[in-house]
This record gives C-alpha cells, sequence and structure tokens, in this order.
C-alpha cells in the first residue's frame, strides 16, 4: 500500500483529493491546519483505517513517520477575501510550507506535486493562457501574497527537481468549483448562491464583462491524478476552457436557482483579472485529459450541496463583499 501525504486536506479540494486516494487504494495521511479548511469535509473517512488526520501548520518543521510515496501540497487560503484576511499565512504556506515539504520529499524519496494556480499569470495579456506565457502580475498589490508566494512556490519546486533530483509535478489550476466550497470564502459562485438562497441581490463586480472558466472539481481531481502519475515535471494548465462572463454567469445563476432577486453592480476589485482561459493542450496531450462535466450539469449539482446546508450555516458569512476586497 502507497502512502501519501495531502496538504489542506480539510478544504475543497484537499478533501475531494482524500476521497480519491482513499479509493483509489493509498493510505492517506491527511495534514490541516483548519485555518480555513474544515473537518466536516473529511469526517465521513476519520473511521477509515487508511486514513489519518493531522492537524499540523506545514509552515512549521514536519515530521512524518515511516515511509511516503507522494506528496501534494494543497494548503493554502484561496480565495482573494482569505488571503486579504490572512496574508502573511498565505505567503508563509506557499514558501516556506513548500520549503518544507519538499525537503520531506527529499529525505522520503517521495514523489511532490503543488498546486499552482492561474494566478501565476495574474492579469493576463495573452489569452487564452498557455505554460509558457510569464504572466502580468502585480506584486505588491492585494493580490500579490498569493500570486507571488505561488510562483516562489513554482521556482523552489523547480529548483528542487533540478538541484536535488526530487521528482515534482506542478498543476496550475483554474477556477474550481463543487461540493464542499465554502459559502462564505468570497468568490464568485458561493457568492452568488449564497445572495440566491438568503434572496439577497446577486453582487456583480465591475460591469460584470470580465471573463472566468469554471471547471468542476471533478474533472479537476482526475487531471491532478492522472498529472502526479505522469513524468511531466514541468507545469501543466488544469481547467476548463468553457469561459464566459461573470455579468452571464450571474445571470445562469438567477435562472438554476430561481430567484427573483436582481443584479446589482459594485465596485471591480483592484488587479481582478479582466479574462481567464485555460490553454489545455498540453494536459490533453500529455496526460490524454480534458473535462467531461458541463456547467450546467455541474452547477445543478454544486446548488443541491449548498442547499442541503443548514440555516445557520446559511447565515454565517462573516464579511459581505469585504468592500471589494478593501481598496
Ligand atoms: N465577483 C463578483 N461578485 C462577487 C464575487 C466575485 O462579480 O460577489 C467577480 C470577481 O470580481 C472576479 C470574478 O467574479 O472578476 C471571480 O472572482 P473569484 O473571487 O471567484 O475568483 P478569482 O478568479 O478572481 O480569483
Amino acid at each position: 500500500m502507497k502512502n501519501v501525504l495531502i496538504t489542506g486536506a480539510a478544504g475543497f479540494l484537499g478533501s475531494h483529493l482524500c476521497d480519491r486516494f482513499v479509493k483509489e487504494g493509498y493510505h492517506v495521511i491527511a495534514m490541516d491546519n483548519l485555518i480555513t479548511g474544515d473537518l466536516k469535509n473529511i469526517e465521513h473517512l476519520s473511521d477509515n483505517e487508511n486514513f489519518k488526520f493531522v492537524n499540523h501548520d506545514v509552515s512549521e518543521h514536519i515530521t512524518i513517520e515511516g515511509e511516503l510515496d507522494y506528496i501534494l501540497h494543497f494548503a493554502s487560503p484561496a480565495s482573494p477575501i482569505d488571503y486579504l484576511k490572512i496574508p502573511i499565512q498565505t505567503l508563509k504556506v506557499g514558501s516556506l510550507g513548500t520549503h518544507n515539504l519538499l525537503g520531506l520529499a527529499k529525505a522520503k524519496g517521495a514523489r511532490m506535486l503543488i498546486a499552482s494556480t492561474s494566478e501565476v499569470y495574474g492579469d493576463p495579456l495573452v489569452h487564452p493562457q498557455t505554460e509558457e506565457y510569464y504572466g502580468n502580475v502585480n506584486p505588491i498589490g492585494p493580490r500579490g501574497v498569493y500570486d507571488e508566494a505561488k510562483r516562489f512556490q513554482e521556482a523552489i519546486t523547480m529548483a528542487y527537481h533540478t538541484y536535488h533530483s526530487v521528482e515534482t509535478r506542478i498543476v496550475r489550476i483554474f477556477n474550481t468549483y463543487g461540493p464542499r466550497m465554502r459559502l462564505n470564502d468570497g468568490r464568485v459562485l458561493p457568492a452568488f448562491i449564497g445572495q440566491a438562497l438568503r434572496g439577497e441581490d446577486l453582487t456583480v463586480f465591475g460591469k460584470g464583462n470580465q471573463t472566468r472558466s469554471f471547471c468542476y472539481v471533478d474533472d479537476l481531481i482526475e487531471g491532478i491524478y492522472r498529472l502526479l502519475l505522469s513524468d511531466y515535471a514541468l507545469p501543466v494548465n488544469i481547467g476548463n476552457p468553457d469561459e464566459i462572463t461573470i455579468l452571464d454567469f450571474a445571470q445562469e445563476i438567477i435562472k438554476l436557482t430561481g430567484t427573483s432577486q436582481k443584479i446589482i453592480y459594485k465596485d471591480l476589485p483592484v488587479d481582478d483579472p479582466m479574462q481567464r482561459q485555460p490553454d489545455i493542450a498540453k494536459a490533453k496531450e500529455l496526460l490524454q485529459w480534458e473535462p467531461k462535466v458541463s456547467r450546467t450539469e455541474g452547477l445543478k449539482i454544486t446548488y443541491e450541496y449548498f442547499k442541503g446546508l443548514n440555516q445557520d450555516e446559511l447565515n454565517k458569512v462573516e464579511h459581505k463583499n469585504f468592500d471589494q476586497y478593501v481598496k
């Protein structure tokens, strides 16, 4: 039986990875410090003998007994509101946390996959974004703490690959959605669905002509799984190229939820990328991967999940739009 360490395991993507690796017959060590993660995302695994939860901050030294075959580093605040609230932790988990985990990978002879992001492309001047594009990032803007931590993470990962021959994989994740997203993480899908469910107007930032391309979580997990098992060490985009404006997306959510609420407009946050669409030619060729779940299908499943939350959870929104990410 192979051992895999998953960091950020109680988060949205981390918890889905835990499910997948348990299902594939791995022994999963699930690590999280629960800053943005939630144990309820993995509580269904708690009785499984091949699953072990460890409460630890990966920015501090990590000790794991026994052998380790794979490490998947998914610990990080991941929404603009989160990383604005906890900017230093965001920088530390991407930098110090990655360094600790690479050291662990080296010591154990494990293969390590890091969760990078489309944010390394910043507000992109190349469209759709290919892996060769270097990006257009403002290091000192509000998103800099996340974007630059992730860019550093890629750099140190490649350095360990080159200088220490650690086997590494880099996935650049584009906007992903699905069950277990946090209703109050500030991101557009939980924001809109939460607003519809609470009977509030939907807040579109700017004119809503900025675009995103949304990938359903199961598709993403499949892409990551294939990348981990591949022999390709350079970054690979994983996402769904089906691009939509935020205004059209708000209208889709209104239709899906049947809400009678309207759209209201708020200021566009600083450095909000105007367009985003992954070029997935590399994933198609190297991994024979492409997304299978349409937005219509994926949104339906996700809406059912959010509808199933209780009223307390629904109302537990600590911030409304956090003044569109503090000016
Ligand atoms: N957005 C919006 N209303 C909201 C939350 C977000 O119009 O209540 C917009 C945001 O300005 C951005 C897009 O939706 O253009 C996606 O934002 P999100 O935070 O989900 O992710 P990002 O891709 O910007 O990291």
